[in-house]
């Protein structure tokens, strides 16, 4: 299929536009292309704050130009305060005997993130108050925390810390937390026809973590720099989006508190959102809805899931909004109240390996990132080609058959689905109802109506409402 034309760089990106066109042979490559992105990134060392994020976004930069923004800690931020930086240089445990039995640069895991910076010896039964372990996961690492109170510790298999023997034990954290220090965070905005925004976030401060971090920084990345080439003067598919997309890659919770602090007339702006995570793994998708619960991205979400496990026979959840999880908490704090929901594939704690060493790139495949690409890209597709309608023959049925419009359509389910998907959109654009209103209460597939309104609009018998 060729490309529709175009009249220009500054010309409208038609209904339903190409931000969805992504073929077969496409997301094959983008999938390998994201899983390769996520080995780049998983040896960083990455915390709420540090150089590990700043080393991240430069990565990412090659793919999309994120402005990099750096807010002084001690930056009071909502009811928060921005952290000192934390740096660390080296972290290790050394044996009675001397040898190393744990150190950072096997695993960004090891290390509590957040650690204060210690050096003593003790004997083991005072090092065990600092050591973390999953007994029902022995040979996995935990991956913990502290990022508010002020401690030390370190994270191991627990068949390691079995086979400790009683004695002394060096411990080093060559690490600071430096008041002086920032927060760093990745934004990008794609300027659309209005102000309106479409929002799309994803924490970007887990270490060597797989799944839950690195899959939805590739997802992310790759979907700005798919509007990017579409939207882009000169581009082949040069074009504008309907709506303004912004992008964050920020520290969970702090970041979009931060951010929130910041930027709160853009918020006002946000009509739709996503928080973005979870994205590789082998499980189906899972969509929690926004604090608002209807929507326009929960009713877009929830449509294209509904086509999706039509088509495929994948299972699909859909969960009600709850105050925990990712920065949708943030976004949907009643201050805010943002229409933002979350798309995962397996949400958050319900896989064994969440959190721990066992979320490692073995556990992301590639045709899953695609797969996860290719529905955010259908989502922002919907969302920039849902609008309403006025039929410009209201007073009976206009003669669709004078008009070619019943020339094109084949015999069989797919014809008869294409002369409702006329009908339906005929009949419900009085100027209220938006195509995704004619897909609902229709029960025909947003693509479909799209596709009646695409013709409806080139035979003059729709307008633009
Ligand atoms: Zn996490």
């Amino acid at each position: 299929m060729s490309a529709p034309e175009r009249t220009g760089p500054r010309a409208p990106i038609e209904p339903g536009g190409p931000i969805d066109a992504m073929d077969a042979v496409d997301l094959e490559a983008a999938g390998r292309a994201m899983h390769a992105l996520a080995g780049r990134l998983y040896p960083i060392l990455r915390s709420i704050t540090g150089d590990g994020v700043r080393q991240t976004l430069e990565i990412l930069r090659e793919t999309v130009p994120i402005e990099v923004r750096e807010v002084p800690s001690g930056t009071p931020v909502l009811d928060w305060t921005v952290p000192p930086e934390w740096r660390v240089r080296e972290a290790w445990i050394k044996g009675p005997d001397g040898e190393t039995v744990v150190d950072v640069r096997d695993h960004t895991l090891h290390l509590l993130s957040y650690s204060a910076p210690v050096h003593r010896t003790m004997p083991l039964s005072a090092l065990r108050e600092h050591l973390f372990t999953l007994p029902d996961q022995p040979d996995r690492i935990p991956y913990r925390t502290s990022y508010y109170a002020e401690r030390w510790g370190f994270c191991l298999r627990h068949r390691t810390l079995e086979a400790l023997p009683e004695g002394d034990y060096e411990v080093l954290v060559d690490a600071e937390l430096d008041p002086g220090g920032s927060l760093t965070y990745g934004e990008l905005v794609i300027p659309g026809e209005s102000d309106r925004e479409v929002l799309v976030s994803t924490h970007v401060c887990h270490p060597s973590l797989a799944n839950d971090n690195l899959s939805g920084l590739a997802v992310t990345t790759f979907l700005a720099r798919r509007l990017l080439d579409l939207t882009q003067e000169g581009g082949a598919d040069g074009g504008r989006l309907r709506h303004t997309v912004r992008f964050l890659w920020i520290p969970g919770t702090i970041g979009s508190i931060t951010w929130l602090a910041r930027n709160e007339a853009a918020a006002r702006r946000v009509v739709a959102g996503l928080v973005a995570a979870n994205l590789g793994d082998a499980g189906g998708f899972h969509y929690k809805r926004s604090r608002r619960g209807e929507a326009a991205i929960d009713r877009a979400v929830e449509h294209l899931l509904a086509a999706h496990a039509a088509a495929t026979g994948e299972p699909v959840a859909i969960e009600d909004f709850v105050p925990f999880g990712y920065d949708e908490r943030q976004y949907c704090s009643p201050g805010f109240d943002l229409p933002v929901g979350s798309l995962t594939r397996t949400p958050w704690g319900r896989y064994p390996e969440y959190h721990t060493s066992g979320d490692d790139l073995s556990f992301i495949r590639p045709e899953r990132l695609a797969g996860s690409l290719a529905l955010y890209a259908r989502v922002l597709a919907l969302l920039e080609a849902d609008r309403a309608y006025r039929n410009l023959n209201p007073k009976g049925e206009p003669q669709l058959g004078r008009r070619g419009l019943y020339a094109s359509i084949g015999g069989g389910t797919a014809g008869k689905e294409r002369q409702l998907a006329l009908l339906w959109v005929l009949n419900l654009s009085d100027g209220e109802h938006t195509l995704l209103d004619v897909a609902e209460r229709s029960g025909l597939a947003f693509v479909r109506v799209r596709e009646a309104a695409e013709a409806l609009l080139a035979a003059d018998l729709l307008a633009p409402e």
